[in-house]
């Protein structure tokens, strides 16, 4: 069966590295906005030219962006393809535009994994992520490190972090997941979507949790 998740919550609470592991495990594509709209400032397009300020600056590019970004990228995959979005959407205009587009393609969002953690973690956490300069595979100083200090160990490349993981980005990051993002937890449960899920637990614990959810919700192998 062709699941269609959203995984929503605070940066830094892991769920680029979960959505990865699950495409690997289930064949759901992750579909990561925040990947998407780097790549489109690393390739100087007009969106990666509109949405630069506001991501170096730790606000949200303006839902039209984002909206038709992310719902181009969806209907490129194949009809009977299964995702996972990562990061998007982030608004309730968003999450309207969301089930508007899939709507046309006889679609629609089977379940939402909310990632709960506490800010103090949250921050710890995203102070001590890296990534590689070349490939983007993410480490974390903490409880993912390189096997080489600074050096990512798929590609040798030098580990950097993301402007917008610095501190006083990340305190913006956060205020603006609390007044436009957090809205949306009420807003998928009203609809009867929501899975909460503990996102402080080890990784290896919380990709269990997914797993056993999304076999649950009959995407399973
Ligand atoms: P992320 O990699 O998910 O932490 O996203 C990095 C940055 O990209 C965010 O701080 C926003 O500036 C921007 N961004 C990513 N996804 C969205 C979205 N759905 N809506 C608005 N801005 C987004």
């Amino acid at each position: 069966m062709a699941l269609r998740l959203v995984f929503l919550g605070p940066p830094g609470t892991g769920k680029g590295t979960q959505a990865m592991r699950m495409e690997k495990r289930f064949g759901l594509k992750a579909l990561s906005s925040g990947d998407t709209l780097r790549a489109e400032m690393a390739a100087g397009s007009e969106i990666g030219r509109k949405a630069e300020e506001y991501i170096k600056s730790g606000a949200l590019v303006p839902d039209q962006v984002v909206t038709g970004v992310m719902l181009a990228v969806i209907g490129r995959l194949p009809a009977e393809a299964g995702f996972i979005l990562d990061g998007f959407p982030r608004t309730v205009p968003q999450a309207e535009a969301l089930d508007a587009g899939l709507a046309e393609l006889e679609a629609a969002v089977d379940a939402v994994l909310y990632f709960q953690m506490e800010d103090r973690l949250i921050v710890e956490r995203i102070a001590s992520r890296r990534i590689c300069s070349q490939d983007g595979k993410v480490y974390n100083l903490l409880f993912r490190p390189p096997r080489t200090a600074g050096r990512c160990d798929a590609c040798g490349a030098e580990l950097v972090q993301r402007d917008d993981d610095r501190e006083d980005v990340v305190a913006t990051r956060l205020d603006t997941y609390r007044r436009e993002t957090a809205p949306l937890v009420a807003h998928y449960e009203a609809r009867g979507l929501l899975m909460t899920i503990d996102a402080s637990a080890p990784i290896d614990v919380v990709s269990e949790t997914i797993t056993t959810a999304i076999k649950g919700l009959g995407g399973g192998k």
